[in-house]
């Protein structure tokens, strides 16, 4: 049978295709129809053994050559993906369900500007210091840590995998990368992409595989560093294990961030931000809102404008381009999606609107409606954990003190935001809430230029930015001495 996206191979190595059939079977399911479009393999040991052996072989010479050169590379595979984004867009869409309306601007394009930048800045961001000491002197220099391996999440497989390999590979490491399991199609793409741009053969690797094959990248002891996007359990098992060798880690893992609508905030705004933020990639997104403060007095007419826009949503076939909504990644997180919100009716939030299948798609596909609740409280459930998927939490305030706190009273802290007219509150106010990337008047842009990440349980380290090149380097200091040594003894 021949299958719609398959790969030539299931990992990417040394510059090429290499298959496995030991290892276990990973297939690739089209969300939308629930077909299988693509059967791969996991990494057996020995293909974990290949792949961080070509990138050690790799990565010295990688490193010593000049910035400059490393970043023509990186922005040649931008060019090369802008050029693709279409056919790329589309294999992001098999791989995801994500609509097409959406990966055509967002995916491949936000990979390609993180190559274009990463390229842009290796040349300048990796500059050391020169420390004067009177007759002595000191310089530092920033150094590649050596193999850095990148794990993934399923929500952003081409952005994920280009986040980690730009900024590694501008700093002079090498990378191997593990898609999600749910996700395998994207990140194969991107290895090509980076060769077909003249990198040279070790330096991204793309294996396959599931929770068992991330230990075997984590734990092998050529491994420096170790970046993740995932969930806040599959983050500490992947620190606890990186500890025990005390390798560099970067944790990019879930969120339940407050959304906070003063009642001056132009309203329409709100929403807006309201449903990018929680119904963008079929809410999964880490960064979302999914807790949407609203003053109360504004509640009735919030409420009554982001129905009417919610149920007007376009929800079907990934592939249409009047599409906006998709299914959901997978069939489990389908079923995880539902129960949370059978867990909202049944704790007493009020359905707004959604709050099942909808009624136009195919049964075989992973579809949950957009969904609201109003009159969510702090103890529910639904506003408690990570749904991660279309389903927003309204929860009604009074004034600001007590927004702050509430919007604080979570493990989490990746990201927050503020819409008000009042710009000395909205800036006292994200002032105080604890997360790592706040938005004002707007939510979850995410440009290359800012760094982004977490605080609290949702992770640390950042990625993007020249603070990502901080993260896939380290300091070396020289010490220089220019006189003769003057011992005591
Ligand atoms: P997940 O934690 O189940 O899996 C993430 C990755 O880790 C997968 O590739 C998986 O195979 C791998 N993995 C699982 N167990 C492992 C182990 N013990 N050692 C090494 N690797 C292991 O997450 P998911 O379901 O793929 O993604 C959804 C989660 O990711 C959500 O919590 C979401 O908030 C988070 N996320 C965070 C960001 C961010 O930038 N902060 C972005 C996207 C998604």
């Amino acid at each position: 049978m021949i299958l719609k996206a398959q790969p030539k191979a299931s990992h990417f190595i040394d510059g090429e295709y290499v298959e496995d059939e030991a290892g276990s079977v990973i297939e690739s399911i089209y969300p939308a129809t629930g077909e299988v479009i693509a059967r791969l393999h996991a990494a057996t040991p020995a293909i974990v053994e290949k792949a961080i052996a070509a990138a050690k072989r790799a990565q010295p010479e990688w490193s010593a050559m000049s910035p400059t050169a490393r970043g023509r590379i990186l922005k040649r595979a931008a060019d090369i993906m802008r050029q693709r984004n279409r056919e790329l867009s589309e294999l992001e869409t098999l791989d995801t369900g994500k609509p097409i309306q959406e990966t055509i601007v967002a995916d491949p394009t936000s990979g390609a500007d993180c190559f274009e930048f990463f390229g842009g800045i290796a040349a300048a961001g990796l500059n050391g210091a020169y420390i004067p000491l009177g007759g002595d002197f000191a310089y530092t220099k920033r150094v590649p840590l050596g193999v850095c391996v990148g794990i993934g999440a399923w929500n952003y497989p081409q952005q994920i995998a280009c986040w980690k390999g730009a900024p590694a590979l501008a700093a002079g490491n090498a990378m191997v990368f593990k898609p999600s399991e749910n996700t395998p199609l994207g990140a194969l793409a991107i290895a090509e992409i980076l060769h077909q741009a003249g990198l040279p053969k070790g330096l991204y690797n793309v294996i396959q595989g599931n929770r068992e094959t991330g230990p075997l990248l984590v734990n092998h002891p050529d491994v420096a560093k170790v970046s993740l996007t995932g969930s806040v359990p599959t983050g500490r098992k992947v620190a606890a294990a990186a500890a025990g060798s005390l390798k560099h880690v970067t944790m990019e893992l879930g969120g339940k961030s407050p959304l906070i609508i003063f009642d001056d905030a132009d309203i329409d705004s709100a929403i807006g931000g309201a449903m990018l933020g929680n119904f963008y990639s079929t809410g999964q997104v880490c960064s979302n809102g999914t807790r949407v403060f609203v003053q109360r007095k504004i509640k009735a007419e919030f409420l009554k404008r982001l129905k009417a826009r919610t149920e007007a949503i376009a929800i079907g076939d990934p592939m249409d381009e009047g599409t906006q909504l998709g299914p959901m990644v997978s069939w489990a997180q389908r079923d995880k999606v539902l129960s949370y919100i059978e867990k909202g009716k049944a704790e007493g939030a009020t359905l707004v609107t959604g709050g099942g299948i909808p009624n136009n798609v195919s049964g075989e596909g992973y579809y949950v409606q957009p969904t609201v609740f109003a009159d969510v409280t702090d103890e529910m459930t639904i506003a408690r954990e990570e749904i991660f998927g279309p389903v927003m939490c309204v929860l009604d305030f009074d004034d600001e003190a007590e927004v702050i706190a509430r919007g604080n009273a979570t493990e989490f802290g990746l990201s927050a935001g503020v819409f008000t007219a009042d710009l000395t509150r909205a800036h006292r106010v994200v002032d105080q809430l604890e997360a790592g990337t706040l938005w004002i008047n707007t939510y979850n842009l995410c440009p290359v230029e800012i760094p982004f990440g977490g605080s609290k349980q949702s992770g640390f380290g950042r990625e993007n930015s020249l603070a990502a090149l901080e993260h896939y380097s380290e300091l070396k200091t020289v010490y220089v001495g220019m006189g003769p040594v003057v011992a005591p003894y």
